[in-house]
């Protein structure tokens, strides 16, 4: 249980029953998600305690017991779900937020949330072939959407300040990598690589004022920029003069609909089974569940070679 700001404490609740149309599940593990970073460090609109389990929201394990109506969900099915209070051993969910994984997957971590986003991220990027991409940043999201926007064919090039993770973005299909400093030099050294040209997509996948004023002046005239990163600890700016002069398709590529969301994990599923991604390799700090608080230090802290953390049960 989030007891506070940087403040996790572990509480013994009741294992809850499902009800109908409802499964138990039992966590084998979840990501931590950069998107709780303000609740972990603490932001006037936040209540503490949070419900015991939350923010976890990027769960998988296994099936505990199944209630009443509920079809296809046998006791024992490893799963990927779409819910909250996963930081947690068991947690009851709606059976439709949950998304069976092939036996093929073995043990590996699968954060079907974080998965699941990048590809509704890469749905509204509407990435073609002969597009040039840019994604800005290169966490564990941008990682995915480099990926994404290869496979469409697109020509991907992967802004980072950290060295570790343009060799990330590399191995994951980015033909070209440019370090994330001053804008101007950015926006000098991605015209050169490209003709003169700006970017016909910039997703922006860092969730701060500077890479989101960068991702506008990298997109082309009537070009689509695609806010991915979260953008919820206080407002922004933005350059309307710029975007407005341009023209700009503006995506802000999140999705509240939980179908939605359960919907971008069944096509992460499909792609991991096809083996053309594997999360295993983009989580690359794991924690026991009683080590939270330190999973969500490493979320602010990001160490060197950080992607994401999971914590396991
Ligand atoms: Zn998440």
């Amino acid at each position: 249980m989030l007891a506070g700001p940087g403040r996790v404490e572990l509480v013994t609740c009741p294992r809850p029953e499902p009800g109908p149309n409802e499964v138990r599940v039992a966590y084998a593990g979840s990501g931590v998600c950069g998107s709780s970073l303000p609740v972990w460090q603490g932001r006037p609109w936040f209540q503490y305690p949070l419900a015991p389990g939350v923010p976890g929201h990027e769960g998988w394990g296994h099936v505990e017991a199944v209630g009443t109506g509920v079809d296809g969900l046998a006791a024992g099915t490893r799963v990927a779900v779409y819910a909250d209070g996963a930081f947690a051993e068991a947690g009851v969910v709606a059976a439709d937020c949950v998304v069976p994984l092939p036996d093929g997957l073995g043990d590996q971590p699968f954060p079907g949330e974080a998965l699941g986003c990048g590809f509704n991220i890469a749905a509204r990027s509407d990435f073609r072939p002969g597009q040039t991409v840019a994604v800005v940043g290169v966490g564990f999201l941008g990682a995915v959407v480099v990926a994404l926007a290869a496979r469409a064919g697109a020509r991907v090039v992967a802004i980072s300040r950290r060295p570790f993770a343009l060799d990330v973005a590399r191995q994951m299909g980015a033909a070209e990598v440019v370090a994330l400093d001053g804008a101007d030099r950015i926006v000098g050294a991605v015209r050169e690589l490209n003709d003169g040209r700006l970017c016909d997509r910039v997703v922006e996948a860092v969730g701060a004022q500077e890479p989101l004023d960068l991702a506008g002046q990298l997109t082309r005239e009537r070009g689509r920029l695609v806010i991915a990163g979260f953008h919820q600890d206080g407002p922004r700016t933005v350059d309307l003069q710029l975007w407005n002069w341009r023209g700009l398709d503006i995506v802000n590529a999140h999705e509240r609909d939980p179908q939605v969301a359960v919907a971008g994990i069944r096509a992460a599923v499909d792609a991991v089974s096809a083996g053309w991604l594997d999360p295993a390799q983009l989580c690359t700090h794991a924690f026991s569940l009683d080590r939270l608080g330190e999973a969500l230090d490493a979320m602010v802290e990001r160490p060197d070679g950080f992607l994401k953390a999971v914590v396991t049960t």
